[in-house]
């Protein structure tokens, strides 16, 4: 008999990956899908990244490394958070994981309790309520709407604190909107914070270079809020690197101490060879950096220049990440046929199967009337895919 815990029954599968699988199985029954689902650079990792790990297997690194990551590495992240976000970290501060992903995911269970409240802004990606939940906490579900360019204000992040709130999730640039918060957006966020001290914040930074209008601001540099910000990076997006599954954060002592504690039982080191890897991702040529944040500039520019031009999509201009997230609800309620269009999921769907593109529901970001879209594939399926996008949403009457 089937019986799996509470914990894995009431977990959702992950959206993103979902549609991907999907599109990749029909491409391989030979039907010619565009895939705009799932978020992962299309470059191939840099040559000096790939030649790292080539040296590493000869040089035979190919025993389990420390928990909490190579010295070599951290020292490297060490750095970067210096030299890039003006952040003081020692490297016992440092843990580095199997991807951000994993990354979060020991974060939440390293300072989640059962019934603590975790403040997840919406639109959302879709692994942090789900990654509460494992952990046992409590999403506190705060709506972020197109009128604030899906940014929560500092009232809405006021009226969410409770005596149980145990942490904020941030993300900028986000997945799924592409908005940034500004400096000033930022400090009037921790202005709150400053009236609740228990608060902790787990700021997802891992779209930190794909920023098309200034540089970056981290949470963490704002001194009030630096003891109690946990900061989460990788090599994923900016580096071209999604399946090296590299990730780290930088911590108060106690949390990085107690993430490499529950690493220590779950996965041990990450990959011996993917970490002399991002050594070289961190420490070599940062060109690769914004060659890709031109040509993702360029895509997001013309996506939004042909979507401009469709009737009935409403959508902000992203300035990070490689996402547009339209509201669409406009064609909820329009038929193809017999065929009537409710929710962003059937929309989704129809767009798949009609229009031979695959997208993401935004009912898995927190915001139904959406869907995403991710420009990171060539120029050349760019096209295609507006061409198809236009052809099938004028087949919904
Ligand atoms: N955070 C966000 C917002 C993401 O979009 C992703 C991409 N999957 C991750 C974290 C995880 O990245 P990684 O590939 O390093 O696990
Ligand atoms: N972050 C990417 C996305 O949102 C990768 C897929 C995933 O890890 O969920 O599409």
């Amino acid at each position: 008999m089937e019986n799996v815990s509470k914990r894995l029954a009431s977990l959702s599968p992950s959206a993103t990956i979902a549609m991907n699988q999907k599109s990749t199985e029909m491409k391989n029954n030979g039907i010619d899908v565009v895939n705009l689902s799932v978020g992962e650079p299309d470059f191939p990792t840099p040559d000096n990244v790939k030649a790292a790990a080539k040296k590493a297997i000869d040089e035979n690194y190919s025993f389990y490394a420390p928990v909490p990551g190579y010295p070599a590495l951290r020292k490297a992240i060490v750095e970067k958070f210096k030299r890039e976000n003006n952040l003081e970290y020692t490297a016992d501060q440092i843990v580095v994981s199997t991807g951000a992903k994993h990354s979060i995911a020991n974060v939440l269970m390293s300072i989640i309790d059962p019934g603590d409240e975790v403040i997840v802004p919406s639109p959302y990606w879709v692994s942090y309520p789900e990654q509460v939940k494992i952990a046992e906490g409590v999403n506190v579900i705060v709506d972020a709407g197109i009128e604030s360019e899906y940014k929560i204000t500092p009232k809405q992040l006021e009226n969410a604190i409770t005596s149980k709130t145990k942490a904020l999730m941030l993300c900028s640039p986000s997945n799924p909107s592409g908005s940034l918060y500004s400096r000033e957006e930022l400090a009037a966020l921790v202005e709150v914070l400053k009236k609740h001290p228990d608060v902790f914040i787990i700021s997802d930074e891992i779209y930190e270079h794909i920023n098309f209008s200034g540089t970056h601001v981290s949470i963490a540099e704002f001194p009030e809020v630096f003891d109690r910000t946990v900061v989460v990076n990788g090599v994923s997006k900016g580096y071209a690197m999604t399946g090296w599954r590299i990730g780290y954060i930088g911590a108060p002592l106690w949390i990085a101490k107690a993430c490499s504690k529950l690493q220590g039982q779950m996965t041990s080191g990450a990959t011996s060879i993917a970490q002399m890897a991002a050594i070289e991702a961190l420490n070599g040529d940062q060109s690769c950096i914004a060659d890709m944040k031109m040509a993702f500039k360029r895509r997001r520019d013309y996506v939004l220049d042909r979507m401009s031009k469709i009737q009935g999509i409403k959508c902000t201009v992203p300035d990070g990440a490689f996402y547009v997230y339209p509201d669409m609800s406009f064609y909820f309620g329009k038929k193809n046929g017999s065929e009537k269009i409710n929710s962003s999921m059937d929309l989704c769907l129809y767009l798949l199967e009609k229009g031979r593109i695959a997208t993401v529901p935004g009912s898995a970001f927190g915001s139904p009337n959406n869907v995403r879209i991710s420009y990171a594939t060539s120029d050349e399926n760019l096209v295609k895919a507006m061409d198809r996008l236009e052809e099938a949403l004028k087949g919904l009457v």
